[in-house]
């Protein structure tokens, strides 16, 4: 077989478990069935108008720019890390469309295999094996996810090396997806310093900063070890403008934050070109934070914390074990303690029990193995952001509402999960 082909691209990266539970739960809601739609990570609210109006506006915007990004974007970029704390120049940021390629782009220029807190974003592992680089899994602490657990890390490490891996690359994510949950400041630290020890440059996946419960709890590892830290981030969640492909990314300070970033322009330059012009400057509206921006962010991270939480609470009282939400509209139950009860009705796996809620219960959700956790344990995936509403009427009045988990559409979908979990529960 040549050293790449198809067949060895499929098999690196299978069709995307993802897009295979959509199509499902697509394939039920075609047959009119009424599907709780729990499985995909969409924000799941609508455009700021003024956010649209720049985009409107730079229509005619039509040179391709340099690969990088304007002056004025990278400008925008740099002034929203300095308000968190991240002093960052203009010529540390890189544009990209959508965070992913840039996550892409750095697993592939920086040296050395990639280790993975686990579970963790499903796109990392497919990323890292298409830029031929081996995956070392590091579990996670009880306390939260994106992170690895410190002590194992150190043993993981240890192991890699006598194994003849090299790692060479950290990837954290803050707040996180699949657990919705922020690692401590004396988390990030300490993982900061394993890396800091090993040689570990860190690449830190941020692109649920702003839909951190309480913003001011997020400690980026830039903050900690700057000159090792490549920082990704993009509108896709906190503006909900997944659609519209707009990442930014801030490398390292220093030398290895310069040549790494000469590599990885070069690999754009190659591949994506630039940000669509367009693209750029609503970037350059919402990166510089007027008013407007500022309050439409922190309605929807209420909005997300509001209705997680309460989904959380449901899962709960359900009987199962859930790290409390801290950030994004994620939740990970665990149903560990329903396990009698669920192997009477077939279930021993992550999978059979995300099989088993969609085809009784009508709940779709993703199965943990997807994000690399153990087969057989019984957690999943569940994502709060699309029960706001199917329309932008009904999104922006979610957005409004003083209560949005007493409107009575999103009340309605949190107890039918309660009574799905319910029932599992019960063996029935
Ligand atoms: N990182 C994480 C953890 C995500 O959940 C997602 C999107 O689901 C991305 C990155 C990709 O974001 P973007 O739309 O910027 O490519």
């Amino acid at each position: 077989m040549p050293i790449t082909s198809p067949q060895r691209i499929a098999a690196v990266v299978p069709p995307s478990a993802t897009l295979a539970a959509n199509e499902r739960v697509q394939a039920r809601l075609d047959a009119g069935v009424g599907v709780l739609h729990l499985a995909f990570g969409e924000a799941g609210l609508p455009v700021l108008p003024s956010v649209a109006a720049r985009l409107v506006a730079a229509a005619g915007h039509n040179g391709y720019g340099t690969v990088a990004g304007s002056p004025a974007v990278r400008a925008a970029a740099a002034g929203y890390f300095e308000r968190r704390g991240v002093p960052t120049t203009a010529d540390q940021v890189v544009m990209a469309p959508g965070s992913k390629a840039l996550l892409f782009g750095l697993l592939s220029v920086l040296p050395g295999d990639v280790v993975l807190p686990r579970p963790c974003w499903v796109s990392y592992a497919a990323q890292a094996a298409l830029a031929g680089k081996r995956v070392i899994d590091v579990p996670i602490p009880a306390d939260a996810g994106g992170v690895p657990d410190p002590g194992a890390l150190r043993e993981t490490l240890a192991r890699a090396r006598v194994a003849g891996s090299r790692p060479g690359i950290l990837v954290l994510t803050l707040p996180d997806n699949p657990t919705g949950t922020l690692a401590s400041r004396s988390l990030v630290a300490e993982v900061c310093e394993i890396a800091t020890e090993h040689g570990l440059m860190i690449v830190s996946d941020e692109i649920y900063r702003d839909l951190a419960h309480e913003p001011n709890a997020v400690c980026s590892p830039a903050e900690v070890a700057p000159d090792r830290v490549f920082v990704t981030n993009g509108l896709s969640k906190s503006m909900a403008l997944g659609g519209w492909r707009i990442g930014f990314a801030r490398l390292a300070d220093g030398p290895l934050g310069t040549d790494a970033g000469r590599a990885l322009t070069g690999l754009a330059s190659e591949v994506w070109s630039s940000l669509a012009a367009p693209m750029q400057s609503a970037a350059v509206y919402v990166l510089d934070e007027p008013d407007d921006v500022r309050e439409h962010v922190a309605r929807s991270r209420r909005l997300h914390r509001l209705v997680t939480t309460a989904a959380h609470r449901e899962v709960v009282a359900a009987g199962a074990e859930c790290r409390a939400p801290a950030g994004g509209f994620y939740l990970y139950p665990d149903l560990e303690p329903m396990r009698p009860a669920l192997s009477t009705l077939g279930v021993e796996t992550g999978a059979q029990l995300a099989d088993l809620l969609l085809e009784r219960c009508n709940v779709a959700v993703l199965a943990g193995d997807v994000f690399g956790d153990e087969p057989g344990a019984l957690r999943f995936r569940l994502a709060t952001s699309l029960l706001h509403g199917s329309t932008d009427d009904e999104r922006w009045e979610a957005l409004a509402a003083d209560e949005p988990t007493s409107l009575p559409r999103i009340r309605s979908a949190l107890d039918r999960l309660g009574q799905a979990l319910r029932t599992l529960g019960h063996g029935a």
